[in-house]
């Protein structure tokens, strides 16, 4: 039986251990150095789930980079909302600065198409995205994520960042809901 905990009223079972994750984030960091060779960009992370992701990948990342944080909800319990929340939108300026957008996990493609929206009106040179998990059967709108860690099935998972109700980001790896 794979490892499972309980967060409330659920159990999440294991889907990704640690060192799977640390080797794809490692992957994912050597093909942006790659792409951005001298470029210098901002890293945008999306708090809160894209903490662990963002620290682990912009410490892989060998070449000079900023970083920084916006902060936008859509996501109550285990559903989407269907609108977006701004609480700390991006503080320096990024006008003609190569942006690569951090997000845990893209699922309809609300959160990605809204930051990519208002981050666009500044004018950076260019705006990718990477995430560390992409459900594709959930997505909703026409945007693709750049740089994929993971494909996952439209079902929710916790840890490595991400929170069911506030429990569950501090785990180290990726967890997915079960249902018993
Ligand atoms: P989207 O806007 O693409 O529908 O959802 C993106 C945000 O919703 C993610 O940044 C994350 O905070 C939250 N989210 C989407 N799917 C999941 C999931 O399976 N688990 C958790 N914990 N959060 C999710």
């Amino acid at each position: 039986m794979k490892p499972r905990v309980k967060l409330w009223d659920r159990y999440f079972e294991l889907a990704m251990d640690e060192a799977q994750i640390q080797e794809r984030v490692q992957q994912m960091a050597r093909d942006m150095e790659r792409d951005y060779l001298g470029k210098r960009p901002i890293f945008v992370t999306v708090l809160n789930g894209a903490i662990h992701f963002a620290s682990d990948l912009t410490r892989n990342f060998k070449d000079k980079c900023d970083i920084t944080f916006v902060k936008y909800s859509s996501y109550k319990g285990t559903k989407s909302t269907g609108t977006l929340q701004c609480s700390l939108g991006i503080q320096e300026s990024i006008f003609g600065r190569h942006i690569i957008l951090l997000e845990d996990i893209v699922d309809t493609g609300l959160t990605i198409a809204g930051i990519f929206e208002e981050l666009s009106k500044q004018e950076p040179l260019s705006i990718r995205v990477a995430t560390l998990l992409y459900k594709p059967k959930a997505m909703k709108h026409t945007i693709q994520p750049d740089y994929v860690g993971f494909e996952i099935e439209n079902e929710f998972v916790v840890g490595y960042g991400m929170d069911y109700n506030g429990l569950g980001r501090n785990l180290p790896e990726i967890y997915k809901v079960s249902e018993d």
